[in-house]
């Protein structure tokens, strides 16, 4: 008897049969996956993503170079060097950040007095070689400029949790 049922389904193409009845259901369905690049799904506020300097809206740097973040850093990714001006504030002249050791834990952006440092949206900043990923103050201050405005929403999103 199971033999001849199997014999029957195979002969009616039965599974193939529920398998086109499979996929028809789902070509009507709303798709769950995203034509990525094309298309991005949202982020939360706290994404921890590349880092950046931020400057204040008169273009001064935020940090101040206290190095709480250098401190902080379980995976030793930051290194600073700083200064005192001759109007006696503190300031970098030296801030890395080696990409290839980064955790992405974001205690760096907690321990800021300053939001200077930060952890922003952008997720999309693979590389072909390693020193790509050793980021220097330049390139983390150059960072801060072109993601200000979704850093900035993203704190004030934030703040009450903070
Ligand atoms: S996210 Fe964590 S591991 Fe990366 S630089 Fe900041 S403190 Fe260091
Ligand atoms: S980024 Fe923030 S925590 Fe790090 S040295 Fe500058 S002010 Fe201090």
């Amino acid at each position: 008897m199971v033999r001849l049922d199997r014999a029957a389904r195979s002969f009616l193409l039965a599974e193939l049969v529920a398998g086109f009845a499979m996929t028809l259901t789902y070509f009507f369905k709303k798709p769950v996956t995203i034509n990525y690049p094309y298309e991005k799904g949202p982020l939360s506020p706290r994404f921890r993503g590349e880092h950046a300097l931020r400057r204040y809206p008169n273009g001064e740097e935020r940090c101040i170079a206290c190095k709480l973040c250098e401190a902080i850093c379980p995976a030793q990714a930051i290194t600073i060097e700083a200064e005192v001006r001759e109007d006696g504030g503190r300031r970098t002249t030296r801030y890395d950040i080696d990409m290839t050791k980064c955790i992405y834990c974001g205690f760096c952006q907690e321990a800021c007095p300053v939001d200077a440092i930060v952890e922003g949206p952008n997720f999309e900043y693979a590389a072909e070689t390693r020193e790509e990923l050793f980021y220097n103050k330049e390139k983390l201050l150059a960072n801060g400029d072109r993601w200000e405005p979704a850093l900035a929403a993203n704190l004030e999103a934030d703040k009450e949790y903070r």
